[in-house]
Parts: structure tokens; C-alpha cells; sequence
């Protein structure tokens, strides 16, 4: 050992024995524990899964809540807020009769038909001409009759139970084995058809954080994903327990590799990226992604639930697109939703893995319940076999070829709009959408008013925060003829109005979206957020017997 190390352990030595002097044993015992209590504390406390920050601002804001004028201050407004939501939700659906009780007598079919129509005319978009963003993904006659047809026969089926109804096994057997040869798996590749994209992406996380705790026995599990992620990720977390850490975007909103693998741990038990991502469409480089998996041997998840079935008809429809399935080595699994651009009815997505081991892990087995040894694929035990069959109908009336043509329509369409949007000089473009989605802000002026004018216009758009931005979502409907002329014309004729006044502030509904992002105390936004939830249940007061 070099002589100064030595030195200066000794001077410890000698410094913590001078302090001990004269203390009896179990002083020096009660100080040491107490010692490496408080480490443990202050350790926890310091690197705890939220960041010491937001707690920080999290415990102010509790505190100043417990202050009484505050306190109720927050609570009227949350009653005002409440009975805005409800307002909001009756007007809609006030002209319609309620049922709040069980009908004594049964109601033929012509009834009940016409209140499905009465309801299904209460929304005011028309979705049908392709006004409203994402939502809808097709308006495909031959899916709806053949959908129709094979939902009428197969409605009561229920693939848990796999010997009074193998046919629908066979069926998403051939959905999932198909899918995976699209993503370019090979034999080993494997995967489940799930209710949507948001139970794929949790099949994902939970396989993988059960897969590290058995093989790399992590108890602190940590997925690390782009800011721009699906939030189902977070609801993953929430709902296993993981620490997401955020990686932001550069300024071509594609995930800074860089910090990706600054955050990897010991703890990570999956990285992912987006192809594309919901907010902006820009895609991740899953290729970089690929290589960090590899390189730190941490499983690898593409969020292809929005892009997928786009990105892997692309090249073929004359739209050349990056790799970003399993041809990248680290890419061990894939969500693609096939209620997306599958133009399957909603109720089915597509969750793939490389290889079987990490499918084990998605599995939930109890092989000691009294009803029986349990096993079962995925979130759901009973599942609707009826959306399995109209998901593999929907496929094979489209075939290879209907992808294609569908994609060709919808990649065109989104490619017509993004070129005639950046010629107006008031907006900009975020990054390069990468499949179906365009996503715009302004350096000019508020663009929740352009938000707001085209909503007058009959357009129904999706906001983004942080920053500011609105984005369409350009689906099948949107590619039949004249809707993104008018898109574009409609979007020109609000900045005309707008441009006239440059400084005016958002006003109106819009107003709320400006508002809500630059509240400091997030659980205040979650509130009101959780009144709105609470909104889409309403009934009219009095509706409760007792
Ligand atoms: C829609 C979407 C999801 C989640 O899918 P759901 O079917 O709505 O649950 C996940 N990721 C992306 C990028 C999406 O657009």
C-alpha cells in the first residue's frame, strides 16, 4: 500500500477511536446502527424511482393543499370542473331516453335497433368523411359485411376454452404465425393475439421484468423508453411496479441514443423505441436500439402498434422505409395492432417475440387453485373469440395485396398533406413523420387556435403538450378523394383569420388544453382528469333506486 494511503488511514483510525473514548459498548453499538440507518435512509431517499425533484414539489404542493381558503379554493373549482364534465356529457345525450333499471318487459329487436341508431348519430363528427384524426381506420365495405357475418357466428366462442373451440385456437395461431412472418421472424418466433395495443405493450413489460427477476434476478426492475412513447408504458409500470426512465428527443424528435444508453443499468430490464410514435410519427432508430439490446444484452421492444402494419407493406407499396423488425438482431418482440392500420374491427393486436423463453414469462399460471391447474396467455381469461375470427377475416379479405394498395393510399395521402403544410410558412412540420402521422406548431401564434377554427370547421384533431402542437392521424378514410384538399384549404383558410392577429390568445374549449400544461401541480391536472373519467359514466341524478 502507498505510504499516504496508509497515513491517512490511520489518521481515520486514529480520529474515530479518539471519538470512542470512554463510551461504553452499547453506545458504539446504538451510534453504529444508527449510523447505517440513516445512510439507508438518505440513500433511498436520494435515488428513490421519482426523481427527488418532483417529490420534492409533490410534498410543497401537498402542504400548501392542507391550507384551509387553498384547500377550498381547489375543491370549488374541482365541483365546477365536475359539473362542467357532466353538463358536457348530458347535453350530448339528454333528447335520449336513460336505462337505469332493468326493462320489465323485453324490447323487440326493431327497438333496440333504433336506439343503437339514435345513439350512434349522437356524436357530432362526421367520421365518415374522414374529419376526425386517427379513430377510424377504414370504412372498407367488404370488411364490415364480411365482419358482419363471421361476428354474427362466432360471437359466443371463447378461445380459454381450447377443446370445445380449437377452430378459434387455429385461428389465432395463423393470425399471430402470419404476423410474425410479415415482421420477418423466423421459426422461432412467437407471440398472442391480445385485446389491443396498450395489453401488448403490458404483455411486453410484464414478460420481460419476470424474465430478468428469474434469469438476472433483478428486484428493482427499469425499463428505459423515449419520452415519446405510448403512456401505455407508464400504465405498465403502474401496474407492475417498474421505474420508467425518459429519455428525451433530439430535435428531430427521434430518441437521443446517447442518454438511451447512459441510463441502462443493472436494473433495465428492457429498452424499446417507437415505429413511429404516437405524438410526432417520427420514428425512433430502432436500428441504434437494436445495438444497445445487443451490445448490454437487454431485451428489445418496437411499439409497432401504430406504425406496423404500415412500415412492413411500405416498400412494396413504393415508400421506402427503415428496417425496424426482427431482421435487427436485438429486436425481441413487437406490438402491432391489427385494429390499427390491420383494419380489423376494434378488439385485437399482436404481441411477438423473438424467441419462446421470453413468451413463457407473459404467461400467468396458479397450478394449486381448487378450480383447476390455470393457465392463461395473456391479461384476459375468458377472451372473445368472435374479434380473433373477425381479426383473421379482416386479414384475409384484404390479403397481401389490399395492405399494399391500402398502405400505397394512406402513405400518399399523409405525404401530400406534409408537403403542402410546409409550404405555409406561419407553421412548421415536427420531424420527419415517418408513416401516417403529421404532427404542427407555430412560432407565430398559439396553435391551439388553429386547433380551435378547425374544430368550428367540423375537424376533430389531437392536441400534444410540451410543446404545443396538434397532429392527424391520416387513416383510409382520409385517402378518399378531396379530403386532404380540404384539410390542407380548411387549415389555410383558418391562418388567414389568424394571421390577421398574430398575438390573440387561445380562447374557448382550446383554451383548457394551454391551461392544463402550464398548471405546476400535476395531481391537479390528474384530478381533473379523473373527474372527466368519472363523466363518461354518468346517469341522470336520481337514477340510483336507493
Ligand atoms: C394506439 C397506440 C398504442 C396503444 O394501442 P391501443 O390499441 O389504443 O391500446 C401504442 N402505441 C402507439 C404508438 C399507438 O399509437
Amino acid at each position: 500500500m502507498p505510504c499516504c494511503a496508509q497515513t491517512s488511514l490511520n489518521f481515520v483510525k486514529s480520529a474515530i477511536n479518539a471519538r470512542f473514548v470512554g463510551k461504553e459498548p452499547w453506545q458504539i453499538i446504538a451510534c453504529t446502527t444508527s449510523t447505517v440507518l440513516l445512510t439507508v435512509w438518505i440513500y433511498n431517499f436520494v435515488f428513490d424511482d421519482e426523481p427527488i425533484i418532483n417529490r420534492l414539489k409533490r410534498t410543497f404542493f401537498k402542504y400548501v393543499k392542507l391550507i384551509p381558503s387553498i384547500r377550498r379554493k381547489i375543491e370549488s373549482e374541482m365541483d365546477k370542473v365536475n359539473t362542467e364534465f357532466e353538463r358536457d356529457m348530458s347535453s350530448k345525450t339528454a333528447h335520449l331516453k336513460y336505462f337505469t333499471t332493468l326493462p320489465e318487459k323485453a324490447l323487440s329487436s326493431t327497438e333496440i335497433l333504433k336506439i343503437v341508431d339514435d345513439v350512434l348519430s349522437l356524436g357530432s363528427y362526421d367520421y365518415k368523411a374522414g374529419l376526425v384524426s386517427g379513430t377510424v381506420y377504414t370504412m372498407n365495405k367488404d370488411i364490415k359485411d364480411i365482419t358482419k357475418e363471421v361476428y354474427g357466428r362466432t360471437s359466443y366462442t371463447n378461445p380459454l376454452h381450447t377443446d370445445v373451440f380449437p377452430g378459434i385456437c387455429k385461428m389465432e395461431a395463423e393470425i399471430v404465425r402470419v404476423t410474425a412472418n410479415l415482421f420477418h421472424g423466423d421459426s422461432k418466433t412467437c407471440g398472442c393475439v391480445t385485446s389491443g395495443g396498450t395489453e401488448s405493450i403490458l404483455m411486453a413489460c410484464k414478460a420481460y421484468r419476470d424474465y430478468a427477476r428469474a434469469v438476472r434476478g433483478v428486484k428493482k426492475p427499469e425499463i428505459v423508453v423515449p419520452v415519446t412513447i405510448h403512456s401505455a408504458f407508464d400504465k405498465a409500470a403502474q401496474y407492475f411496479n417498474l421505474r420508467v426512465k425518459s429519455i428525451p428527443v433530439d430535435n428531430n424528435y427521434q430518441v437521443n441514443i446517447k442518454a438511451m444508453k447512459q441510463a441502462i443499468s443493472s436494473n433495465t430490464v428492457m429498452i424499446a423505441g417507437s415505429a413511429p410514435n404516437y405524438p410526432y410519427g417520427t420514428m425512433d432508430d430502432i436500428e441504434a436500439i437494436s445495438e444497445l439490446g445487443l451490445k448490454y444484452n437487454i431485451p428489445v421492444h418496437v411499439d409497432a402498434c401504430l406504425g406496423g402494419f404500415l412500415t412492413i407493406f411500405m416498400n412494396e407499396a413504393g415508400y421506402p422505409t427503415p428496417v425496424t423488425d426482427f431482421r435487427l438482431p436485438g429486436v425481441t418482440s413487437i406490438s402491432a395492432d391489427t385494429h390499427k392500420y390491420g383494419y380489423t374491427p376494434k378488439g385485437t393486436s399482436v404481441i411477438l417475440y423473438s424467441d419462446t423463453k421470453y413468451r413463457h414469462y407473459q404467461y400467468t399460471v396458479t397450478t394449486d387453485w381448487p378450480g383447476g391447474v390455470y393457465g392463461s396467455p395473456t391479461v384476459a381469461g375468458s377472451r372473445a373469440g368472435g374479434n380473433i375470427a373477425v381479426c383473421w377475416a379482416t386479414m384475409l379479405t384484404l390479403g397481401k395485396e389490399g395492405y399494399v394498395k391500402a398502405t400505397r393510399d394512406v402513405i400518399h395521402t399523409t405525404r401530400y398533406i406534409e408537403k403542402h403544410l410546409r409550404d405555409i410558412p406561419s407553421i412548421f412540420i415536427f420531424g420527419q413523420p415517418a408513416t401516417s402521422v403529421v404532427a404542427i406548431g407555430s412560432n407565430v401564434f398559439e396553435i391551439y387556435r388553429l386547433a380551435g377554427m378547425l374544430n368550428e370547421k367540423g375537424w376533430n384533431l389531437n392536441t400534444l403538450q410540451y410543446p404545443s402542437a396538434i397532429h392527424i392521424c391520416v387513416t383510409h378514410v382520409h385517402a378518399q378523394p378531396g379530403v386532404a384538399d380540404r384539410f390542407i384549404n380548411d387549415i389555410k383558410a383558418s391562418l388567414e383569420v389568424i394571421l390577421k392577429n398574430p398575438e390573440q390568445p387561445v380562447e374557448g374549449k382550446m383554451a383548457l388544453y394551454g391551461q392544463a400544461q402550464s398548471i405546476p401541480d400535476r395531481s391537479i391536472v390528474g384530478d381533473f382528469t379523473r373527474c372527466f373519467i368519472d363523466s363518461i359514466y354518468y346517469t341522470p341524478k336520481g337514477s340510483a333506486q336507493k
